[in-house]
């Protein structure tokens, strides 16, 4: 099954309200966010992409919905990259369904491990698990970040054990979890939540090494919201975005009771943090997507309003450019080559490779703001003071509004405003505020981006290559 965008919107009103957002307790129509999920639907039925969007399942063999996909070649890799870009280029920012689909590739591999070293049996578990999502053409997302409580102290060592999501009870038909993630993207948009762990764990840390999959609206959790949306404008300046938006939500498990067929890392320290580290490899490939999308709406929009005030040919517009370009064909040539060095793990998934992907995720992380600095900087200060599009289109002042944003000979009012606007929401709103926190710490701060570059690098060998040239022998 492939649902439609229509399909997607209608299964979300047979879900239980379980999100407190505002003062309210709300189901799941109209959240800021709807549109996006809606859209990863329907290009799965879009034939010009259709080549990237879906896939063929090696399960079923039956054509599936690439966010549904568990990668199992070079060209898999390189299919859901380009995915990426393109789609994030239609919302202008975050396209939300790979953290679910991200964690699902990371768990393929993980639990096949685990049996292989503790006879478990996740694998075979989880590989049900796949059929019921392939076949549902399920939305998921990935609650990995822990609240975490005192940083410098582990999970064992926390005041308070909650502060990392841990088993409290085994029963015979399952298990309870309580705890609690932070930052979990469009959850309340999600069919399903797919908890894992955080971190490396160490041998007593074993209540912690769980990783599971429920329903969103299951009894006990409690998705805790916030979201943002675009600013509404009158219809003679609307744009495609208008009025939508983004969700988080602090994801609450209240002891909650989890099916044994729904468990796939119940003790395994190990693997808890084989797990952590694999998920955020496979989201940091999906960067590599995304963010060259991001630098494209941010490159482009710098051309379109350079333009229009009229400086599109000095030197500091140019240089900027080619920053931009920069920044983003880096991250995603970066990608293409974790797709080509990419190595089959044991389970048959391909895994990215590690460097390509953190040296990808680091250097768009890095330059983040500086991007969004080309853009303030060639703009002027015109997105922080817009007027209004009620003031734009009102029959008292709309006229003096619209003389007074005059820039370039022949651009309509109207254009003029809808470019200001668009940089306005995109780079000055509470929308922007997240997305900017997103590209620094979304997929890992930017210290664990540099701990798998060094934990996985070669120091060594490039130290023999100085030895050699400095005629160094011992
Ligand atoms: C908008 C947004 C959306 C996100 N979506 C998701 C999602 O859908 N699913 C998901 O699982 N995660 C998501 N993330 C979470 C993201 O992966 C985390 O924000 C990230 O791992 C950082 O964790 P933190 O926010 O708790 O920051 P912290 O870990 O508190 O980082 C703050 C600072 O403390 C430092 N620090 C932390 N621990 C230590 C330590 N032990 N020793 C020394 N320094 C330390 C960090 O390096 C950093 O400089 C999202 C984040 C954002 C901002």
């Amino acid at each position: 099954m492939i649902r439609t965008g229509a399909e997607y919107r209608e299964s979300l009103k047979s879900m239980k309200p379980n999100i407190y957002m505002g003062g309210e307790i709300l189901g799941r129509e109209n959240l800021p966010g709807t549109e996006i999920l809606e859209l990863t639907c329907e290009l799965a039925h879009n034939k010009e992409l259709q080549h990237l969007t879906t896939a063929k399942s090696h399960l079923t063999g039956e054509t599936i919905n690439r966010f549904c996909h568990i990668h199992q070649s070079e060209e898999d890799l390189l299919a859901k990259q380009e995915m990426t870009r393109v789609a994030a280029r239609m919302v202008g920012g975050c396209i939300a369904r790979c953290m679910g689909i991200d964690a699902m590739n990371a768990l393929s591999v993980i639990t096949y491990q685990c049996d292989q070293v503790h006879g478990t049996e996740y694998h075979q578990r989880w590989l049900e698990y796949l059929k019921y999502w392939q076949a549902n053409d399920i939305v998921g997302c990935c609650a990995q970040s822990d609240v975490k409580g005192h940083r410098k102290r582990r999970p064992h060592e926390q005041t308070d054990p909650d502060l990392y999501l841990r088993v409290i009870e085994k029963k015979k038909d399952g298990i309870v979890v309580r705890g609690a993630k932070a930052h979990n993207s469009f959850a309340p948009l999600a069919h399903e939540i797919i908890a894992i762990p955080t971190r490396f764990l160490t041998p007593e840390e074993g209540p912690w090494a769980v990783a599971f999959a429920v329903p969103g609206d299951w009894p006990g959790v409690k998705l805790v919201c916030r979201g943002a949306r675009y600013r509404d404008r009158v219809q003679e300046v609307a744009s495609p975005l208008s009025g939508k938006g983004e969700i988080e939500s602090l994801t609450i498990f209240d002891d909650v009771f989890v099916p044994w067929e729904r468990v796939f890392l119940c003790g395994e320290t190990e693997f808890g943090g084989q797990l952590a580290l694999l998920f955020a490899l496979y989201h940091r490939h999906s960067y590599t997507g995304c963010k060259p999308a991001m630098s494209d709406v941010i490159m482009g929009t710098t051309a379109l309003v350079a333009e229009y005030n009229g400086i599109e040919r000095e030197p500091h517009v140019r240089h900027n450019l080619a920053e931009l370009i920069s920044v983003a064909e880096l991250v995603y040539g970066c990608g293409i080559a974790a797709a080509v060095k990419s190595s089959k793990a044991p389970s048959g998934t391909q895994i990215p490779d590690v460097v390509f992907c953190n040296v990808a995720r680091k250097h768009a992380g890095v330059n983040l703001y500086h991007e969004y600095d080309i853009l303030a900087e060639v703009a002027g200060g015109l997105p922080a003071t817009l007027p209004y599009s009620e003031e734009f289109a009102s029959p008292e002042v709309g006229e003096l509004v619209k003389k007074y944003l005059a820039r370039k000979d022949g651009v309509s009012p109207e254009n003029i405003y809808k470019c200001f606007a668009w940089i306005s929401d995109f780079s000055c709103s509470s929308m922007a505020g997240v997305m900017q926190y997103a590209g620094v710490h979304g997929g890992g701060s930017p210290i664990m981006e540099d701990i798998a570059i060094l934990g996985t690098y070669n120091i060594e060998e490039k130290k023999q290559i100085a030895k050699f040239l400095a005629g160094i022998e011992d």
